[in-house]
Formats: structure tokens, C-alpha cells, sequence
């Protein structure tokens, strides 16, 4: 059966507040919590509005679901951006109605309840790693490279990421990969059920079990991998390294890694989407004469032609000289915004000058002329 919007499963708008949201889960899973609901599809319901809410609630969660929609957060396969369900839920007997459910349920959030039940034993793919990173303009332009540091598990090298040898049933939970515990909290005992912490819910474990990743296969690692920066990427831009996320369990494929670009603010140019715009200062004299004048755009200099009357905000377009489009040999054009700056300090022959222009009809070519090279 295909999965259900989370919006559509809270019944809120895709703009709705943290709080709206909020208060829309409380409602919801009173309506459809299994100790008041006797619905035989209560329960189902229920851990949908408790999976749509920890997605919803959760600031990046909801901004990679916005982006992916389910596939960030495939809980078939167990993958997904930290959308990570172990263990079982089994709130047996108190009653809710006088309880703020909402933090009960943070509560158990907080301490890593959740739906899920066993982990099986099918093969799965491991984990999708999200790392943001901050790069230039320039990498933008003309592409390039990036070393990334990644933390996350990855494969364990002393055992190969077996756990261990000569595999056997799990002691502690008799190879159901679950316990029960009872916890006393002030609203009561709370029975709940819970991923076994020897065999880390595989309901295996080894005679010889590895020392090193304590028999889960997998140990936490930083390293270092190379990410190719595409041109015309931007903020929010999103290459995928495919099989270099955590390794997968049963023998399933290994997740992926996203990279996420965050592009620092120019400090001379500004982007707008394909096209970039820079300011020029020029003279007087410059703008009213016309002149080449040479200017330093990304990667080279060009000689730059100031038309004659050339007005203070005036556009030049350098066509082909922005920003590339992604995967394609398109590239946006550079505008030039002319920025005639007015003399402060005159000396007394400019400032004469200045003077013979001001009692002079402004058409006089001439003296015009005469004035503005002065200033060149
Ligand atoms: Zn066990
Ligand atoms: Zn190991």
C-alpha cells in the first residue's frame, strides 16, 4: 500500500506552524491511540500520525521530506536521513485522559521509543549520510573540488564487518532481538519493549564476538572523501556519492551520501540565479567622454567599453560571463553597474574650473570637454 502524505495524515496544510502541528498530533493520536481506540486498524493509524509527526516536528527532517518525500525516510528498508526505528512500542495499561499526550510522547521520543518492532534479518541498505557543506562562487564558475569529513559507521575492519565467529542465538532475548522492561514513572509502571542490546535486535550474536564493533559489523569512523563541486550549483544543490553512506545489514546494498552545497556570499559579486552583477566605480569624466576602462570579473580581466553619456547606474551586459547551467554548456552573462563617483577633493584649477562649468549652458561641448579631462 503506498505510503500517506504526512501532511494528509496530521490533516494540516504543507505551511502549518510547529505549533499547528503540534496540536494536531495530540488530537490525532488521542483519536486513534490503541488503549481508546478498539478500531482493529487503530494501532496502524496511530504509528502512521506518530511517524508523521517525527518527521513534521523535526526542523531538517521536515525540510528533506519536503524535498524527498518518503524516499528520504524509507522505513522498509530502514534507510533514511536519521529516520531510524528500533525497538518496540507497547504502552500497556494507563489511562491517557488527563495526561498532556504530547509530553508522554516526547518523552518516549527522547528516549528512543518507537515503532518498528524486530529487526529482521532481510538484507537492507545501510543508512543515507546528509553532510552540508560551504563553498565559493568561484567553485560554482568553474567547478571543482572539495574534501569532505564524514562521521558515520562504516564497515568494522577487524572483523570485516561480520561481528564476529561462529554466529549463535542470542542469549539475553532467546533470539526474538527483543526485551521487555518495566519502568516506574509517575504516571505508573510502563511496560515496554525494547530492541535487546546483546544482539543489537538481530536476535544473533557470536561465541567469539567481535571486540571491536561489539558484534554489530560496524564501527563509527571519520574519513575524509573527495566531492566533485558540478558547475552551476547553488544553495541547497544536492550531488549524491552512491554507496559510500553506512554499509548495509544482511548483506544489503550500502547507503548513500548526500552533499549539500551552501555558496558563501560574494563579496564583490552577487548572484542572481544564472546572471551575476558587480559595480563598477568610474570618473566623471570617464562616464561622460566614454572610455575602456579594464575590470576584474571572475577568473580574468576584461577591457570594458563606457559608452559616451554613460549615467550613473547605467547596465553593461558581458554576455557568457555569470554563471554556468547545471549540465549544460549554457552560461548566464555578467552586468556591470556603472557607479560614477563624483569628485570630494578639487584643486584650485579643477575647482575654477567647476565654476566656468557651472555659468556654461550644458550643451557647450567644448568647454565640456575641456572640464572632464581635467578629472581623467
Ligand atoms: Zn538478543
Ligand atoms: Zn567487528
Amino acid at each position: 500500500m503506498a505510503k500517506r502524505d504526512y501532511y494528509d495524515v496530521l490533516g494540516v496544510d504543507r505551511s502549518a506552524s510547529e505549533a499547528e502541528i503540534k496540536s494536531a498530533f495530540r488530537k490525532k493520536a488521542k483519536e486513534y491511540h490503541p488503549d481508546l481506540n478498539k478500531a482493529p486498524d487503530a494501532a496502524e493509524k496511530f504509528k502512521e500520525v506518530q511517524e508523521a509527526y517525527d518527521v513534521l516536528s523535526n526542523e531538517s527532517k521536515r525540510k528533506t521530506y519536503d524535498q524527498f518525500g518518503h524516499a528520504a525516510f524509507d522505513q522498509q528498508t530502514g534507510s533514511g536521513f536519521g529516520g531510524n526505528y528500533q525497538g518496540g512500542f507497547n504502552s500497556s495499561s494507563f489511562g491517557f485522559d488527563d495526561i498532556d499526550l504530547g509530553d508522554i510522547f516526547s518523552n518516549m521520543f527522547g528516549q528512543g521509543f518507537g515503532f518498528g518492532g524486530r529487526k529482521s534479518n532481510k538484507p537492507s541498505k545501510g543508512k543515507d549520510i546528509l553532510y552540508r557543506t560551504t563553498i565559493d562562487l568561484e567553485d560554482v564558475i568553474f567547478g571543482g573540488e572539495q574534501d569532505i569529513r564524514i562521521e558515520m559507521y562504516d564497515i568494522c575492519d577487524e572483523c570485516k564487518g561480520k561481528g564476529g565467529d561462529k554466529p549463535k542465538t542470542c542469549p539475553e532475548c532467546g533470539g526474538s532481538g527483543r526485551v521487555t522492561k518495566v519502568q516506574n514513572t509517575m504516571f505508573g509502571a510502563i511496560q515496554t519493549t525494547v530492541t535487546c542490546d546483546e544482539c543489537s535486535g538481530t536476535g544473533k550474536t557470536f561465541e567469539h564476538k567481535c571486540t571491536s564493533c561489539k558484534g554489530t559489523g560496524s564501527v563509527w569512523t571519520k574519513k575524509t572523501i573527495s566531492v566533485n563541486i558540478p558547475k552551476g550549483v547553488d544553495t541547497g544543490s544536492r550531488v549524491r556519492i552512491k554507496g559510500k553512506g553506512e554499509p548495509g545489514k544482511n548483506g544489503g546494498e550500502n547507503g548513500d551520501i548526500y552533499v549539500e552545497f551552501v555558496v558563501r556570499e560574494h563579496d564583490i559579486y552577487k548572484r542572481d540565479g544564472n546572471d551575476l552583477y558587480m559595480e563598477v566605480p568610474i570618473t566623471i569624466a570617464d562616464a561622460a567622454l566614454g572610455s575602456d576602462i579594464d575590470v576584474e570579473i571572475p577568473g580574468s580581466v576584461i577591457s570594458l567599453t563606457i559608452p559616451e553619456g554613460t549615467q550613473n547606474g547605467d547596465k553593461l551586459r558581458v554576455k557568457g560571463k555569470g554563471v554556468p547551467y547545471i549540465s549544460s554548456s549554457k552560461v548566464g552573462d555578467l552586468y556591470i553597474i556603472v557607479n560614477v563617483v563624483v569628485p570630494t577633493k578639487l584643486n584650485r584649477k579643477q575647482k575654477e574650473l567647476f565654476k566656468e562649468l557651472s555659468n556654461t549652458e550644458l550643451d557647450n561641448d567644448g568647454i565640456i570637454k575641456k572640464f572632464l579631462k581635467m578629472f581623467k
